[in-house]
């Protein structure tokens, strides 16, 4: 199979996003609220999650349909025992030409330096507050800020480029968007601000908890003024802003109020091996059934293109345009990685 598919919009499959499990050691309201994801949750067992064979198998298969960059999300990423072979390994594999990985940086001071020497050279970390007391009630209780700041310092210390995402929310921690882009202009890391989003079916989701672009664009330019640079290629999420005064730059996901959708080349795995063509999907394409088939990977390849070949998934557009199915059931966040 040659290389290059595209969906029923003329969509590219480019790139892969692999959750390694659907645990996490923090509660973030906006993502796995504490009263639903308490200790009864029914969490994926380790059975039904993909080994790092079947994981190297199957990113095998997509890169051989197109795809370029791989990012490892969850759950949490870190608590995948082992996460360092898995790095190594798809590293190895010809033709990927970028992989990281995004975590609430809980664990980052102890993994930095094996996913470093494991081949990793970047990493996006979570974090939605400077503040102990907003940082502890956006991620139910669960960690401090200079945990996530200490991860952080030790993944730049061992060579890793650090970008950090700060989800922001009307009310909860949007008096934190001059204070993070400050300290990380100083500190020049880039920071992406991302629009609350209405994954899942568990946050409670509101418009109006939503801050949008043009407010986050509003509020920092009226301290420290930006400009619009260019993307880094087609298809890139965030938009990019630099700060006129230096070189560092910032980003805004909007995905609610300037939705992206004629350029997504993304496709999702769960930890389970389910394949998701949208983040906001209710069903999943059980890969992990063919992986412990007698498939052939040609015949696993064939299935995965005539999906892709199928897709017309545009949720944000459609959101944007009041046309956004109603009621849906949506996969949670935590499942499909982000
Ligand atoms: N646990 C890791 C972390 O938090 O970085 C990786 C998985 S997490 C699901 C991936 C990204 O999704 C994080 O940056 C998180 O802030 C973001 N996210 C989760 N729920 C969101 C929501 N409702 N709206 C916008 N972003 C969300
Ligand atoms: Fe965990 Fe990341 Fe979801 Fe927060 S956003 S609950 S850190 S998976
Ligand atoms: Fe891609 Fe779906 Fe997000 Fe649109 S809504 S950008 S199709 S993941």
């Amino acid at each position: 199979m040659g290389d290059g598919i595209l969906d029923k919009i003329n969509r590219p499959l480019k790139d892969l996003r692999l959750s390694v499990t659907d645990r996490c050691n923090f509660r973030c309201r906006y993502c796995m609220p504490e009263e639903i994801f308490g200790h009864d949750y029914p969490f994926l067992t380790s059975d039904k999650i993909l080994s790092f064979e079947e994981t190297e198998r199957l990113t095998r298969i997509f890169v051989n349909l197109g795809v370029r960059k791989v990012r490892i999300t969850g759950g949490e990423p870190l608590l995948r025992k082992n996460l360092p072979q898995l790095i190594h390994s798809l590293n190895s594999i010809e033709k990927v030409e970028d992989i990281s990985i995004t975590t609430n940086g809980s664990l980052l001071k102890k993994f930095a330096p094996l996913l470093f020497e494991a081949g990793l050279r970047r990493v996006t970390v979570s974090l939605d507050s400077l503040n102990d007391e907003r940082f502890y009630q956006m991620n139910g209780n669960k960690s401090k800020v200079s945990k996530v700041l200490d991860g952080i310092q030790a993944a730049s210390e061992v060579g890793l480029k650090v970008k950090v995402n700060m989800v922001v929310q009307k009310g909860k921690n949007d008096q934190d968007i001059i204070p993070m882009a400050s300290y990380f202009k100083k500190n020049k890391h880039t920071l992406r601000f991302i629009e609350y989003m209405d994954v899942g079916n568990s946050n409670g989701w509101s418009m109006t908890e939503v801050v949008t672009k043009q407010e986050i664009l509003e509020r920092i330019g009226e301290i420290m003024p930006l400009e619009l640079i260019e993307p880094n290629y087609v298809g890139e999420v965030a938009t990019r802003y630099r700060y006129i005064d230096s070189d560092q730059e910032i980003g805004i996901i909007s995905s609610v109020t300037d939705a992206f959708c004629s350029t997504c080349s993304r496709a999702r795995v769960s930890a389970e091996g389910k394949l998701y063509t949208c983040l906001f999907a209710s069903e999943g394409y059980d890969l992990r059934h063919l992986l412990r088939s007698e498939k052939s990977d040609e015949e696993i390849t064939n299935k995965i293109s005539d999906i892709w070949n199928r897709r017309i998934d545009r949720y944000s557009d459609e959101r944007s345009n009041g046309n956004s199915p109603k009621n849906r059931d949506k996969v949670e966040m935590s499942h499909i990685g982000g």
